[in-house]
């Protein structure tokens, strides 16, 4: 069975990479019904914060994207690391290096001079362990120094690392903590991940993870290192080039389903298909389809996913996802009675926007309620010769059966009797329905708000 996990370094919000990197994760996993693991890399104690953590489950709940089981903290397994530190040692793949700050500076110094690697290699690598003395002690790894490691990756391929320029890295301090190198292969181990999925950042630590696992002897998971993603710009994806937070885009009113299509889509393909729901995202992610080089950041494209998914998500779910967006936004939630009528409105109004505060917009008839304080343009529209035609229109009003094609009729001919275009009178009518005059057709806020409504606004924009 599947076992993926995403590991991230608690050290501030969930960004964009490390979002994708979660997804990837998830639907290898979910598409294969194997597990989702979340271990939360907290050893950098000065770094790590508890808000971090928050965060970033935060916005992986956002996501949508659960994990099995409990979160794992790495902090809290130091002593399974050093455990396997001694383990490794009692089968002479490691060794206890006595070597202080200053032997080490000396040797690189004197590497540097004549030319040589200043990789530290150790006199304790081969020392007998009746000549230790009693002092503090790194473990180190004994790595090979000849011949290659070759990381077989499924996204970059074979990538071969010479021995020569890996050093005995060290496994345990000499106050007893395990490095990040170390606690990293442990805990995927113990947590029997299957198949590792992250930034091709850690292409460089998987060499030397592999020579952990081998002098364990443990199974190899299977690694896929990412490429990066970069600005529009094609260069690495930086504060420079603005949101770089799940968060921010929860608050920009993008809704989940399609940021996960749109991380989906970073870096990964599936065919032409650029649109797609979470069913079909499981069962078509692959290792296969993800490319080998950076993927760039696209707003355009993402508007236009987003606005997609706003178009074909059903109307109770955008519902909650227009509440979850006011939240996020600092904004008052929806009452209940505003839910309804906005769900009411939906079918009408959700195609041809992108975000869901453009969604909120185009609903503004349908939110606010009389008095209506008509904005500058929508004041303009309402001069003396339209309010003169509102009137008029309203005794029709009263009396036409509340369809689409009579509510045509009547105001095609009200236009004919004033000799003028519908058009002509379509912002009057905007301004008086809804206070504004960018809006839904004149018909359809009509139709929602129904008669008693409409007749009431058109009065009040007519007084
Ligand atoms: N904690 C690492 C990071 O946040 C990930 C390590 C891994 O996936 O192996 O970059």
């Amino acid at each position: 069975p599947v076992v993926t996990r995403f590991a991230p370094s608690p050290t501030g919000y969930l960004h964009i990479g490390g979002a994708r990197t979660a997804l990837f994760n998830w639907l290898y996993a979910r598409g294969r019904s194997g597990k989702f693991l979340l271990r939360i890399e907290d050893t950098d104690r000065a770094r790590s914060t508890p808000e971090a953590t928050a965060a970033i489950l935060e916005g992986m709940r956002w996501l949508g994207l659960d994990h099995d089981g409990e979160a794992i903290s790495q902090a809290a397994r130091a002593d399974r690391h050093a455990e396997v530190a001694h383990e490794m040692l009692a089968r002479g793949h490691a060794y206890k290096c006595f070597a202080s700050q200053d032997e080490i500076a000396a040797f690189r110094e004197a590497a540097r001079a004549e030319g040589r690697s200043t990789l530290f290699q150790s006199p304790w690598r081969d020392a007998d362990p009746a000549d230790h003395p009693d002092a503090p002690f790194v473990i180190r790894l004994k790595a090979p120094r000849d011949g290659a490691t070759v990381i077989a990756d499924r996204v970059q391929g074979d990538v071969t690392i010479r021995n020569d320029q890996l050093d005995d890295m060290i496994c345990l301090r000499s106050d007893g903590t395990p490095t990040y190198m170390l606690a990293v292969v442990v805990d995927d181990h113990d947590m029997g991940v299957t198949h590792v999925i992250r930034g091709d950042d850690h292409l460089n630590n998987a060499a030397r993870q592999m020579l952990v696992y081998q002098a364990m002897d443990w199974d190899v998971p299977v690694w896929a290192h990412i490429p990066l993603i970069h600005g529009p710009d094609g260069k690495k994806l930086s504060k420079r080039h603005g949101a770089l937070g799940v968060e921010e885009y929860r608050a920009m009113g993008y809704p989940a389903t399609a940021m996960r299509n749109y991380l989906a889509r970073l870096g990964w393909s599936h065919g032409d298909d650029e649109v797609f729901t979470d069913a079909q995202a499981r069962d078509w992610f692959d290792l296969d389809g993800i490319g080998k080089g950076a993927a760039r950041f696209d707003f355009k494209k993402l508007d236009n996913i987003s606005g997609k998914h706003i178009a074909m998500t059903d109307e109770a779910t955008l519902v909650s996802q227009v509440q979850d967006y006011l939240a996020a936004a600092g904004r008052p939630s929806l009452t209940e009675a505003e839910c309804g009528a906005l769900a009411r409105a939906l079918p009408a109004i959700k195609s041809g926007v992108k975000t869901l505060p453009q969604l909120l917009d185009k609903a503004h008839f349908i939110l606010t309620s009389r008095p209506m304080v008509p904005d500058e343009k929508a004041a303009a529209a309402l001069d003396d010769v339209s309010r003169r035609i509102l009137k008029e229109l309203t005794p029709h009003l009263q009396t036409a059966s509340w369809v689409r094609e009579e509510l045509e009729s009547v105001l095609n001919a009200l236009a004919e009797a004033h000799d003028t275009k519908f058009g002509k009178l379509a912002a009057p009518l905007r301004a008086a329905l809804a206070g504004r005059v960018a809006t839904p057709s004149v018909f359809d806020m009509m139709l929602l708000l129904g008669r008693e409504e409409t007749v009431a606004r058109l009065t009040d924009a007519a007084a």
